[in-house]
């Protein structure tokens, strides 16, 4: 079961568990995914689609061997737009999942975030490192919930016995990503294919590290099929700043929209990235895709989805 199948992540999740074979059941309530993000294996014979919030509950006829838990709005957009649901999902959701995965016996694997640390106080991040959230300001709905998610994981593993992991992930991008979303990369390309201003926030010398997401679907998997409890981090170490994602976004599209400066969100972190030595340790994973062939693939994703960028 992945809930948040018609996800972004979760629909390469749903797609990687049918090609090792598996049977595949995908809850989601597309509150920010997408049946697009399904169509191409949606008649596949070991796949099912249930439209289902998974606040108001979780059931499914059959055995479950694995819960991969990837629903929650994740960009902050959508959880600046629905921070009820995301407080929601990441609660009661999180049990709800957990309770399934303890009634059938399943290994249950919880998509936690690099947002758990915060505004970093200690770079990179490594699994040890207890973060540095602001409880009550706008980015607390998610970040708070993924560190609730973490604790009810966590007692769960220890009070009921579920196997149970944490995976961390870093930013991941790819193909299937929403162009308004409002996440740097399909923001960025975007506004290059279209010829608009890139909108930069800040002064644009915030990192990130940006994970191709094939590679982290690798390390969910691995990480599901391990016996380790994690916290995990999964993410890329390339560390580099916003202007230098949005100049490197504008020289692979070939655009010449002009970089525009805008006001640097609430609590925005200023640096990211991964301490990735326990994932090698213990998993074996290491990232395979760079970001010139990562940025690239994703980019002939977005042109292919509208008309009018095909040309550019
Ligand atoms: P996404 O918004 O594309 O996918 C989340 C999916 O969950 C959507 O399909 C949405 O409809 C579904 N969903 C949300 N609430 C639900 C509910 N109550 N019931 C059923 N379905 C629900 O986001 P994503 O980028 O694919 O992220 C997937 C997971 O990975 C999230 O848990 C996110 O926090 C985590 N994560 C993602 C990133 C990233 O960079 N993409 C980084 C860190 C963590």
């Amino acid at each position: 079961m992945v809930t948040g199948g018609a996800g972004f992540v979760g629909s390469w999740v749903c797609e990687r568990l049918l090609e090792l074979g598996a049977e595949v059941v995908c809850v989601d309530n597309f509150v920010t995914g997408m049946p697009d993000n399904v169509r191409s294996f949606e008649s596949h014979p070991r796949f099912e689609l249930v439209a289902r919030d998974i606040s108001a509950g979780l059931q499914v006829g059959g055995d479950v061997d694995w819960v991969l838990h990837l629903a929650s709005p994740a960009s902050p957009v959508h959880y600046l737009r629905l921070p009820i649901e995301t407080m929601k999902v990441g609660s009661v959701g999180t049990m709800n999942a957990l309770e399934l995965a303890e009634r059938m016996g399943a290994r249950f694997v919880m998509a936690s975030t690099s947002e758990v640390y915060g505004d970093p106080l200690e770079h990179p991040q490594h699994e040890e490192y207890w973060g540095n959230v602001n409880p009550v300001g706008p980015r607390s709905v998610y970040d708070e919930s993924k560190r609730f998610s973490e604790a009810l994981t966590a007692a769960y593993r220890s009070e009921r016995g579920v196997d149970a992991a944490i995976v961390r992930i870093f930013n991941t991008y790819g193909p299937r990503m929403r162009a308004d979303d409002g996440r740097a990369i399909p923001t960025f390309m975007s506004q290059a294919l279209a010829g608009e201003p890139i909108t930069v926030a800040g002064d644009g010398s915030q990192t990130r590290s940006i994970c191709y997401v094939d590679d982290t679907v690798d390390g969910i998997i691995l990480l599901a099929a391990s016996e380790e409890a994690g916290p995990v981090n999964i993410g890329n170490r390339d560390e580099m700043s916003m202007l230098g994602l949005a100049e490197r976004i504008r020289d692979l599209v070939g655009s010449m929209s002009p970089i525009e400066f805008v006001g640097l969100p609430t609590d925005d972190p200023k640096v990211r990235c991964p301490d990735t030595s326990r994932a090698r340790e213990l998993l074996g994973w290491e990232p395979r895709v760079g970001p010139d062939e990562g940025l690239a693939r994703t980019l002939s994703w977005f042109r292919a989805q509208e008309p009018e960028y095909a040309a550019s």
